[in-house]
């Protein structure tokens, strides 16, 4: 039988755990989100980020501009390293083109940084440090961990090789003793290598782009994609309803991975607020 990975439910259970553990610190964490630009999906996103944060009991503070300059950016940016009241900075991408994305990443404190974008944070998780780790992966693993505790010695296949969902994924699945291989647009016999794969994660951004004869017997499949149809229905990058009998477990598209990342960036919040603490 196949197990529905319900990333919807998990969050919430997530959501509670974190509700009670933020009643037992000394006081609340303050996560700061920044939206730049007039971008609807974007807006949505910050949205209910700042609602899932209120429910849990962060402090969210929201900076939201139609227009802003780079420095004007990176000066919000330093005002918020150095209040010590703010725990986490989330700067919601994509900017505007005339923005420097990856000065203004680089800009964030990496201690504050809940998204994991950071290359400190990421060159930290590529050496086995602590740090925070981006949320949509993050949120994968815990998908994968309602499947199979131990993953040592699975075949893990990662298709998409992006900063914030592919190289960071594969990070964590050779942390916990896969057999990694990453896949991208130039990779060849993409359909034969996916049927080595005991974990399989696709992160891809096209729709239903994994078929059922890619899948091995057996495997986890975790759909990080979400693509829009034109009958305006949301979908993964699996052929969802072909491959779920192949699965011992799979992530359905909605309600796998994307609440998840969610559910992870609330928590980084908290961690940051911890490690404060701790210091
Ligand atoms: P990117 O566009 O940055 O990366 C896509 C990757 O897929 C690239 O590495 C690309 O290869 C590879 N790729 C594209 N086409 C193919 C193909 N035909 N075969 C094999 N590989 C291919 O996307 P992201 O990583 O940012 O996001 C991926 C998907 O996940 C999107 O649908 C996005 O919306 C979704 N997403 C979902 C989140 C969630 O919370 N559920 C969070 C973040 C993203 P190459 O490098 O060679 O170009």
């Amino acid at each position: 039988m196949t197990l529905l990975l319900n990333g919807f439910e998990l969050a919430k259970q997530c959501r509670a755990e974190l509700a009670e553990k933020i009643k037992s610190l000394s006081r609340a964490p303050k996560l700061a989100v920044i939206l730049v630009g007039n971008d609807p999906a974007s807006a949505v996103y910050v949205g209910n980020k700042e609602k899932a944060a209120k429910e849990v009991g962060i402090e969210s503070v929201a900076y939201r501009f139609e227009e802003i300059s780079q420095s004007e950016l990176l000066a919000l940016i330093a005002r918020l390293n150095a209040d010590n009241g703010v725990d986490g900075i989330l700067v919601q991408l994509p900017l505007p083109r005339d923005l420097n994305e990856k000065e203004i990443l680089q800009a964030i404190d990496p201690a504050k940084d809940v998204d994991g974008f950071h290359p400190l944070n990421l060159g930290k998780l590529l050496i086995g440090e602590p740090a925070p780790v981006a949320c949509t992966p993050k949120g994968c693993m815990k998908l994968i961990h309602l499947a199979k505790q131990d993953l040592t010695g699975l075949r893990a296949v990662v298709i998409g090789r992006s900063v914030i969902v592919g190289k960071p994924m594969a990070q964590l699945l050779l942390k916990e003793n896969c057999t990694v291989t990453m896949a991208h647009s130039k990779t060849e016999n993409l359909p034969e290598l996916c049927r080595t794969a005991d974990i399989l994660v696709a992160a891809i951004g096209k729709p239903k782009t994994v078929k059922a004869d890619w899948i091995k017997n057996g495997a986890i499949v975790i759909d990080v994609g979400i693509n829009r149809l034109e009958n305006g229905k949301l979908c993964g990058d699996v052929d969802f309803d072909a491959c779920f009998d192949k699965c011992a477990a799979i992530t359905p598209v909605p309600k796998g991975v994307g609440p998840m990342t969610i559910a992870m960036l609330l928590e980084n919040t908290v961690e940051a607020l911890e490690r404060k603490i701790s210091l």
